[in-house]
C-alpha cells in the first residue's frame, strides 16, 4: 500500500489528488459497479431518501437534509465517509491537511518552498476526515471559522501575517465531511461568514481578510419547519444548498421493528434467556405509530424512532429485572411491564398544550391502551374467548402484576384449556414465562374490548366481570393463600 513519506515520494508514487466530490463521487460508482451496500445499517430508506443522496454525490452537489428529529439524518450523513478513499496524504503538521501538492495554508506554503520534495506527509485515515457541529445561537465565527491567535501576535507576527489564525472546526476538517445539525439555529453572522468561505474561499476574522480555499461536502440538517420559516436562513446560503433531501419516519411498521431490533441494546443477564413475543414488539411500535398521528402530540418536532427503541430498552429492562428478583430463568415481558414505557418516552413528545388538561403520561397511557386494542385486536377475535370470558361470568377473579411470578398464571391456563389453543397464534411455548405474558395480553385485550373490568390496587391488577352478574358469584378459580387468582 502507497504510504509515501515525503512529496517526493508521493509523486513518484503516481497518486494524484482529487477534490472532496470528485473522491465521493468516483468511490460510489466503483461501489455501485462492484454491487456493494452503500449505506449499511440504514433501512426504509431504499426507495425513497438514498436514491436522492446517490444523486446529490453523483452531481457533487452539497446536500441538505430536511426531517423530524429521530430519521436517521446523523447516520446517513456518517454513513458518507465510507465512501471517502480509506487513507489521503496530508502536508505533515498541517491543522487544515493541507494537500502536499498545492498547500493553501501560511506555514505550509512556506515549508513547501523551503523543502521542496523533502516536504513530509502523513496518512490520514477517512474516519478523521468527517466533523459536526450542533448549531445554536451561541456559535461563533471563531468556534466555526477561526480566530486571531493572541499568542502568535505576541511573538511578534504582524496581522497581516495569516499565520496568526487559530484555526475553528470548518477549516480542521478541510477535505473532508462536515455536517452542521440543525442550521437554522445558526446566527445570520456565522451564516454569512460560512457561506463567504464557502463560496468565495475567503473569511472575515476580525476585520481581517483571510483567504483559505477549502475543499469539503457540506451537508447541513434542519427541521422542515424551521427551514422554511423566513429568515432563519440567509438565501444565498439557501441557494448554495442544490440538493434537498427529505427524510420520514418508518412507513411501514416492520420497518420500525427492523431498526428496533437492530439498535436496542439489551443487556443479556447472565443465565438468563430472553423472549420477546412479537406482539410486545408490536405494541411498542404501535404506541409509537399510534403518537406521530396524535394531535395532542407537536408533529412538527416529530417522533423519532428512538422512542421505539428506548421503550423496547425499557420494558425489557422491567422483565429482567423480576426474573432476577424471583430467580427466574426466563425473561419475557408481559403487559404488566408496559408502564416502564412512560419514563423512556418522556421527553420524547412534546404536548401541544402543555399544562391545560393533560399530562404528557396520560397521553401516552391512552396511546398504549390504544396500541394494545389495536394488536390484540389483529391476533383474537372476541368471540372465540368466549370460554374465558364464561368463567370469569362464573366470578373468577384474576389479579397480576409486573412482581407475581410467572408459575402463578399457569392455572389460568389449566382451568381454561381453550386457551391453550390460543397459544400458538402467538408463536409462544408453554414456559411459565410465556405464559404469563400471554395471559396478561389476553386479559388486557378483553378488558379494552369491554369484556372484563380492571382496577388498579396498589401495584396489582385485578381483572373480573361487573359484580350485579350474578346475586352470589361462586368463585371458580380460588387459591387459598398468597396472590393470583381468588
Ligand atoms: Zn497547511
Amino acid at each position: 500500500m502507497n504510504k509515501s513519506q515525503t512529496l517526493g515520494e508521493l509523486r513518484a508514487s503516481g497518486w494524484h489528488h482529487r477534490s472532496v466530490k470528485q473522491e465521493l463521487m468516483e468511490n460510489m460508482v466503483a461501489k455501485m459497479t462492484a454491487g456493494e451496500t452503500l449505506f449499511p445499517r440504514i433501512l426504509g430508506y431504499d426507495e425513497t431518501v438514498i436514491p436522492e443522496i446517490e444523486n446529490a454525490i453523483l452531481s457533487g452537489h452539497d446536500i441538505m437534509i430536511l426531517g423530524e428529529r429521530g430519521q436517521a439524518k446523523s447516520r446517513l450523513i456518517r454513513t458518507l465517509v465510507l465512501l471517502l478513499d480509506e487513507w489521503m496524504p496530508a502536508v505533515a503538521g498541517c491543522e487544515i491537511l493541507d494537500n502536499p501538492f498545492a498547500p493553501v495554508c501560511h506555514d505550509c506554503r512556506i515549508r513547501a518552498v523551503e523543502l521542496g520534495d523533502r516536504l513530509p506527509i502523513i496518512w490520514i485515515p477517512r474516519e478523521d476526515r468527517f466533523g459536526e457541529k450542533l448549531a445554536t445561537p451561541d456559535v461563533s465565527v471563531s468556534d466555526l471559522i477561526g480566530d486571531v491567535d493572541p499568542i502568535k501576535v505576541a511573538e511578534g507576527r504582524y496581522l497581516s501575517d495569516e499565520g496568526v489564525i487559530h484555526f475553528g472546526l470548518l477549516p480542521r476538517t478541510n477535505r473532508g465531511i462536515f455536517a452542521i445539525n440543525e442550521l437554522p439555529d445558526l446566527s445570520e453572522k456565522v451564516q454569512v461568514s460560512l457561506f463567504n468561505i464557502l463560496e468565495e474561499g475567503d473569511v472575515q476574522v476580525k476585520g481581517f481578510k483571510v483567504r483559505l480555499p477549502l475543499d469539503m461536502l457540506i451537508v447541513a440538517t434542519a427541521n422542515p419547519e424551521d427551514y422554511t420559516h423566513r429568515g432563519r436562513i440567509i438565501t444565498p446560503l439557501k441557494d448554495r444548498y442544490a440538493s434537498q433531501v427529505r427524510t420520514h419516519y418508518p412507513t411501514k411498521r416492520e420497518t420500525e421493528m427492523a431498526i428496533v431490533e437492530q439498535e436496542a441494546l439489551v443487556r443479556v443477564t447472565p443465565k438468563r434467556q430472553i423472549f420477546v413475543p412479537e406482539y410486545i414488539k408490536e405494541i411498542i411500535i404501535g404506541l409509537t405509530f399510534e403518537a406521530r398521528q396524535c394531535p395532542e402530540i407537536n408533529q412538527s418536532s416529530g417522533v423519532s424512532v428512538r422512542m421505539s427503541i428506548s421503550n423496547f430498552e425499557s420494558v425489557v429492562a422491567s422483565a429482567q429485572k423480576r426474573a432476577i428478583r424471583l430467580g427466574e430463568p426466563e425473561v419475557v415481558p408481559r403487559i404488566s411491564d408496559l408502564p416502564a414505557v412512560f419514563a423512556s418516552s418522556r421527553g420524547k413528545i412534546e404536548i401541544e398544550y402543555a399544562g391545560e388538561d393533560q399530562t404528557e403520561i396520560e397521553v401516552v397511557d391512552r396511546l398504549l391502551r390504544r396500541a394494545i386494542k389495536g394488536v390484540f385486536d389483529c391476533h383474537f377475535q372476541v368471540e372465540d374467548l368466549e370460554p374465558v370470558i364464561r368463567v370469569f361470568n362464573a366470578g373468577a377473579v384474576v389479579e397480576v402484576s409486573a412482581d407475581s411470578p410467572a408459575s402463578q398464571y399457569r392455572e389460568f391456563f389449566q382451568k381454561i384449556p381453550a386457551m391453550h389453543e390460543r397459544l400458538k397464534n402467538l408463536g409462544l411455548t408453554d414456559s411459565p414465562a410465556q405464559l404469563a405474558s400471554a395471559a396478561e395480553f389476553i386479559l388486557e385485550g378483553l378488558h379494552l374490548n369491554q369484556k372484563l373490568n380492571k382496577e388498579l390496587r396498589k401495584d396489582k391488577t385485578v381483572y373480573k366481570t361487573s359484580p350485579p352478574a350474578a346475586p352470589k358469584p361462586k368463585p371458580v378459580l380460588r387459591r387459598e393463600r398468597g396472590e393470583g387468582f381468588h
